[in-house]
């Protein structure tokens, strides 16, 4: 069965890429059957996301488990954001994508500049939770569902049958992942070949050269650094990791969603990389959120493209404030389609770069989006199993002792 499915998978890869080759803009045509997958998906993240965090919380069973399980999880997500700008960077002045390019800037088109990092860090705090949900702000979700969560436990006996009401839907919204999982590859066809029917070479070839950097990063940060993560930390073969993590990161590719792939990673993490309930709940949607190794190897390559393009020599010191920015612009990404290039703005501005950066980058960015989401949905899955292997050694030793 699960080997079906990934034929199924890759079938719908090829065919997509025929028929947007052969059709060219026409291909747009299947194109609602992609927005169906999309929206079949998207309708559950919110109430996904709320009962699942409640439950990861909930079944922490006290704060200071919770803390333990929150301070790994996103010292993990530090740490390999970190090294993913570090790849990203070297990558741009390895590919050198800026120079000597003669494409022209459209300074007309739209920069929208982020609020900056202390409002964007505030924004997480939801003024009326309900307007969060409806709206679906899903940091403010999290936010929401931790302290959620955390309120059950400290009620205890009383607040039993809230638990109890967020456990059943928990597991309502799995079920109904399972169901709507039958359409991925569906899903994928309908996305993908519009896509590649709109690209014409005469787009892509420009760019090349940074399409390539950012591909080699990418390929160089998941064969690295996940592998080595999940081998050494979590026990488990790279190939075991990859196959499991197959199915996810070619949604997050076609879909470039991280948070609108989160349904599919989470079925994944539990059914084929054993991550427990506990620890996928609690470490996926907050991955989805705020961990994205891709997007930062990105926001490296397109520093040191744009800084090339307007032959800017980058000091050493604005390298290292690159890395620092971009970390936390990583962090502050939505997982939605160009949340990236929206952040990249946060990234240019502290080094003083050309905010018209962008409008280069733009016309072809949602191929780099593809890669990045998948990056960004491998990283969190890594985590999940890092963190979940850690959580499995001890409390065998508890048991043990
Ligand atoms: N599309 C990415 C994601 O959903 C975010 C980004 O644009 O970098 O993970």
């Amino acid at each position: 069965m699960k080997k079906n499915f990934f034929w199924q998978i890759i079938i719908a890869f090829i065919l997509a890429i025929i028929v947007g080759l052969f059709f060219g803009e026409r291909a747009e045509l299947v194109q609602p059957l992609g927005d169906l997958f999309l929206r079949l998906i998207r309708f559950i993240i919110v109430p996904l996301i709320l009962a699942t965090i409640v439950v990861g919380v909930t079944s922490a069973g006290d704060i200071k488990k919770l803390s333990r399980l929150g301070g790994k999880t996103i010292s993990y997500y530090l740490i390999t954001s970190f090294i993913a700008i570090s790849i990203g960077l070297t990558a741009g002045y390895l590919f050198s994508p800026g120079k000597g390019l003669d494409i022209v800037v459209e300074s007309e088109a739209a920069v929208n500049e982020t609020e900056g990092f202390v409002q964007t860090m505030l924004n997480i705090i939801p003024t009326n939770p309900m307007e969060s949900l409806t709206s679906g702000n899903v940091l403010q979700i999290i936010f929401f569902a931790i302290f959620l969560g955390i309120g059950i436990m400290l009620v205890g006996e009383k607040a039993l049958p809230v638990q109890r009401f967020f456990d059943g839907l928990a597991e309502i919204m799995y079920k109904i992942t399972g169901l709507i999982m039958v359409l991925v590859p569906l899903g994928i066809f309908g996305l993908l070949a519009p896509i590649v029917g709109q690209y014409g070479l005469s787009v892509l070839l420009p760019l090349i050269k940074l399409i390539l950097a950012m591909l080699v990063a990418c390929i160089i940060h998941a064969g690295i650094v996940y592998s080595s993560a999940v081998r050494s930390f979590g026990k488990m073969s790279p190939i075991v990791f990859f196959k499991g993590i197959f199915p996810a990161a070619t949604v997050a590719f076609s879909t470039a969603s991280s948070a609108g792939t989160l349904p599919v990673t989470m079925k994944n993490a539990q059914e084929n990389l054993g991550v427990s309930k506990q620890t996928s709940s609690f470490t996926l949607p907050l991955g989805a959120t705020i961990n994205m190794d891709g997007t930062a190897i990105y926001q490296g390559i397109a520093v040191v493209f744009i800084a090339q393009y307007f032959s800017t020599e980058l000091t050493f010191a604005q390298i290292m404030t690159v890395a620092l920015i971009a970390t936390l612009a990583s962090i502050g990404t939505a997982g939605v389609p160009g949340a990236g290039l929206i952040m990249l703005t946060m990234v240019l501005a502290a080094v003083n770069l050309p905010l018209e950066g962008i409008a280069l980058i733009a016309g072809i960015d949602r191929i780099l989006d593809m890669m990045r989401t998948s990056v960004n949905v491998m990283g969190d899955a890594s985590a999940s199993v890092v963190v979940d292997a850690s959580e499995k050694r001890r409390e065998a030793e508890a048991t043990a002792s």
